[in-house]
């Protein structure tokens, strides 16, 4: 069965091999044994119970709690061709007694499920009748009381099994502890042990902390790195949301606000935006990002401080999903943990020493001086065996970045000295400037023989030097007072008996760059991403469904001229390509053209005697189909392709010149030719470049399948006449 597994990860999902645990996870389930599958945000576990869905006999119910999470999975899956529904409340009953149809009908593989519907009584009924080979527990955390976030309704799931005894169970999620593995073995009743736990390190994640000083202008510099790049950026109160906001919108970024505060239906399409790739940059709060499924979220900005680690790791866990480098900054900023500390000291007892050491793990984490990962993977429980991961800010400073900084240290530290150990960093940076602030001139201290002597560098790459100070443990600082306090290594260094070296840089690593790929063709990725965006709002769903930014890369690096080489690009299948590749493919050959790229690549010889007619393309079967004779429904009937994909693949085929039968496609249309005449006028007045102007000129009032024939109708008819 593990064969036909993978035949399906191939041809239907189009990636080449199956990751970790994936194969582990098919053959479990496969073998019918319920199984506990726990991976980090973006692993994969989607696949691993949807291709045994498609090859055991009955159906697989997916419970999710998730809303848009689960319509998002449907539709890709749909995209794939694979027959998968939804069942909840964001259906109309229309669409809800459909899907149900197609469940009781033996037509669906897939169902997805919220747990409060699976619960309602005909629901619960209807799928007591039908064959049900599987019940996958999606964010299976939420079972236990000790996951972050438990919901009730899961403990009723081991209900289940009375009705379907054969099923095998399936639990998943991206976080547990052991307690909560154990938890969920318990409440679901799992019959077997199986246990598959993924690696936490999300490998192309680059991690890098900066010292917080300027904080918007670190972030527009950040930004600079990243145009036209998705990312997110958080923040911890609803006015700074507003604020940065205000700011990067002023300055032309694509940009809009998200948090609790906002109306519900502004809320919502600003989501809706981000994930259609119509707005580059959210700005948020923690409130977004929970059931985004959105795979090309390029970076994440840690605007102020998480609240933990553990949020720091989900949050930074939404970009990158779909493999590809993504870069998450935090910057970071005494002022912020005096905030957090003031909020810890509001709280008593157990409560407060969680909190304190959570933010502890925190502080080590970010002042750390060897790989990030370290600290990080330590704190979920994993030993990171590697030295080095080479993608954080402390790996990439290479040797040669390094300096002796005795001297610098020496300045630093005896200033804490003189001023008895009592002030916290910002002060005494000050002295080391010569501030004329007043605090420094009434404490006298302008007089002190440390005033004015670190001049050489900024404050803010003092503040750098610091973090380095602590970690290499010459100073810390006091838990209650945020005073710094030295250590006796720091005497060491005073009397100059040790000496030290350590980086001196500005407030971000430049080294730190995009680098999708050495070979991006970037003006075609650029081109493929602007037909993706096309395409994907014609038919109306997120551009990463279309296809994925890993999925352009690899078009924009390899240059794919065939059908064949098409169909090894990673995330397409037969499927995807009948239905976007071809155009994809299409375009690659014209760029390749026009450019000449002939000196760029290898491949340059076969790609400039491959015509493009030799091309097969699939909308010039429709075409031919729709003249020959074949009606819109016969066709979506013969080939399974929506009508709107018909629709596409039909002015595909004029748009190369070839006229559709203007008669037929008036018969197709179902308006009184009044009505046609009203449109096609509008057409004349607005050109048929854009629907949307002629729909909203015609007040709503006719639908966008008719203005997609009647456009047809319209260029074809221009076509006969100019011939
Ligand atoms: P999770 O549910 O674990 O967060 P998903 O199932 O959504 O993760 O998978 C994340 C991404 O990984 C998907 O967009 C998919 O493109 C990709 N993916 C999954 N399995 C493979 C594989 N075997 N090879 C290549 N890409 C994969
Ligand atoms: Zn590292």
């Amino acid at each position: 069965m593990i064969h036909q597994a993978t035949e399906i990860l191939n041809n239907t999902f189009g990636y080449k091999t199956f990751r970790p645990l994936q194969e582990q996870a098919i053959s479990s389930i496969l073998g019918k044994k319920d199984t506990l599958l726990i991976m980090p945000t973006g692993g994969g576990k989607s696949l691993c119970y949807q291709i045994p869905a498609l090859l055991l006999h009955g159906i697989t119910v997916v419970v999710s709690p998730l809303i848009s999470l689960m319509k998002d999975q449907v539709e890709q899956l749909n995209e794939l061709g694979i027959a998968a529904v939804f069942l909840n409340s964001s259906l109309s009953s229309d669409e809800y007694s459909a899907n149900i149809e197609s469940i009781k009908n033996g037509n669906s593989k897939l169902l997805y499920i919220a747990p409060e519907t699976l619960f309602l009584n005909h629901i619960y009924e209807m799928l007591s009748g039908i064959d049900v080979s599987c019940i996958t527990i999606d964010e299976a955390h939420c079972i236990s009381e000790w996951g972050h976030d438990f919901r009730p309704e899961y403990r009723k799931i081991i209900g289940l099994r009375e009705h379907h005894p054969g099923a095998v169970f399936v639990a998943v999620t991206a976080t547990a502890t052991p307690r909560v593995q154990d938890d969920i073995q318990k409440s679901l009743g799992l019959k077997s042990d199986v246990r598959l736990i993924d690696s936490f390190d999300r490998k192309n994640l680059y991690l890098e902390i900066a010292p917080k000083t300027n904080a918007t202008e670190q972030a527009v510099k950040f930004l600079r790195k990243y145009p036209n790049q998705s990312g997110i950026i958080y923040c911890f109160s609803r006015k700074q949301v507003d604020s940065l906001y205000r700011d990067l919108n002023n300055l032309g970024y694509s940009v809009r606000p998200y948090h609790a505060g906002l109306p519900d239906d502004e809320r919502r399409k600003n989501q809706e935006l981000f994930i259609k790739d119509d707005v580059q940059i959210i700005v948020a709060t923690i409130a977004f990002g929970m059931g985004i499924n959105k795979s090309n979220v390029r970076f994440v900005i840690h605007f102020d401080l998480p609240k933990n680690i553990e949020s720091y790791y989900q949050e930074i866990g939404r970009s990158g999903r779909d493999g590809l480098r993504a870069h998450c900054l935090l910057l970071f900023g005494y002022g912020d943990i005096s905030k957090i500390r003031y909020f810890i000291s509001q709280k008593e007892g157990q409560e407060k020493r969680i909190a304190e050491r959570h933010l502890q793990s925190l502080i080590d984490f970010a002042e750390t001086g060897v790989c990030r990962r370290l600290p990080l993977l330590t704190y979920f429980g994993e030993r990171y065996s590697q030295e080095k991961c080479g993608m954080c800010d402390n790996c990439n400073s290479s040797a040669k970045d390094l300096s002796d900084i005795t001297i610098p240290a020496q300045k630093f530290l005896s200033c804490i000295k003189r001023t008895n150990e009592i002030y916290g960093l910002s002060y005494i940076v000050d002295i080391l400037k010569g501030s004329k602030s007043e605090k420094v001139l009434n404490n006298k201290h302008d007089e002190l023989s440390t005033y004015g002597i670190g001049n050489e560098f900024t404050k803010k790459q003092w503040f750098y030097l610091s973090h380095q100070f602590t970690s290499l443990q010459l100073i810390h600082r006091d838990e209650e007072y945020g005073s710094l306090k030295l250590t006796e290594k720091a005497y060491e260094v005073l009397k100059g008996d040790l000496p030290i070296t350590g980086k001196i840089k500005d407030d971000f690593d430049e080294k730190a760059r995009a680098n999708i790929s050495e070979n991006l063709d970037s003006t075609l990725f650029e081109i493929l991403r602007s037909k993706r965006k096309s395409i994907a709002d014609k038919i109306g769903i997120p551009p990463y469904i279309v296809f994925s930014d890993k999925t352009l890369t690899e078009m924009s690096s390899i240059l794919p001229i065939s059908k064949k080489e098409m169909l090894g690009i990673h995330g397409l299948g037969e499927i995807k390509f009948e239905k976007y590749g071809h155009i994809f493919l299409k375009e690659i050959i014209e760029y390749c053209d026009k450019n000449d790229v002939k000196e760029t690549g290898p491949k340059i010889e076969s790609r400039a005697i491959i015509p493009i007619e030799t091309v097969k393309k699939s909308f010039h079967t429709t075409g031919e189909k729709f003249n020959s004779g074949n009606s819109i429904s016969d066709i979506m009937a013969e080939t399974k392709y929506k009508k709107s994909t018909i629709l596409k693949h039909m002015l595909d085929y004029i748009s190369e010149g070839t006229p559709l039968s203007t008669d037929r496609l008036l018969n197709e249309s179902t308006l009184s030719p009044e009505k046609q005449k009203l449109v096609l006028d509008k057409f004349d007045e607005l050109g048929t470049e854009k629907l949307a102007p002629v729909y909203d000129a015609l007040k709503n009032k006719v639908d966008y399948n008719e203005l997609h024939l009647l456009r047809l109708y319209h260029i074809s008819k221009k076509l006969v006449s100019e011939s």
